[in-house]
C-alpha cells in the first residue's frame, strides 16, 4: 500500500535488519523500543487489522515466526509478550498490521494501561 511505512520496510524501501524473514512474513526490532527485546513481525502483504482477510496461511507464519523470534532474540526461556494493538483505542499508530514480540525483562502481572480520564 502506497505510503504505508512498514510496507516500505517489508520491500527493502527502508532498511531495516532482518532477524527472521520467510515467505509471508518478516520480523525487525521496533525503532523506539519499550523493553530490552521489542521486536515486530508483519505480513509482507499489506493488511490493516486481523478482520481485513488475512489468509489463513499468513496469520499461520505470523503466529509461527513468533518463538522463532523469541529464540533468535534470547527470550524463549526467560519468556515474552506478544500483542497485537488493533485501532483507536489500543494506539494502533501503523496501519500495518503487526504482531509485538516483547521481552528481555520481568513484567508486572496487569497488561493493560488505560489512558486518563
Ligand atoms: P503500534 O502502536 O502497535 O501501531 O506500534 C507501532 C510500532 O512501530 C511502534 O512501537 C513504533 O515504535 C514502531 N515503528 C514505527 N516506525 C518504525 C520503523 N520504521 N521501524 C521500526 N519500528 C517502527
Ligand atoms: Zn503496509
Amino acid at each position: 500500500m502506497e505510503g504505508c511505512i512498514f510496507c516500505k520496510v517489508a520491500s527493502g524501501e527502508i532498511p531495516a535488519t532482518f532477524v527472521y524473514e520467510d515467505e509471508f512474513v518478516v520480523a525487525f526490532d521496533d525503532i523506539s523500543p519499550q523493553a530490552p527485546v521489542h521486536t515486530l513481525i508483519i505480513p509482507r502483504e499489506h493488511f490493516e487489522h486481523l478482520s481485513d482477510g488475512v489468509p489463513e496461511q499468513v496469520t499461520m507464519a505470523l503466529f509461527t515466526a513468533v518463538p522463532e523470534v523469541a529464540r533468535r532474540k534470547g527470550v524463549l526461556e526467560s519468556g515474552y509478550r506478544v500483542i497485537v494493538n488493533a485501532g483507536p483505542d489500543a494506539n494502533q499508530t501503523v496501519p500495518h498490521l503487526h504482531v509485538h514480540v516483547i521481552g528481555g525483562k520481568a513484567m508486572s502481572h496487569g497488561m493493560v494501561n488505560f489512558s486518563g480520564g
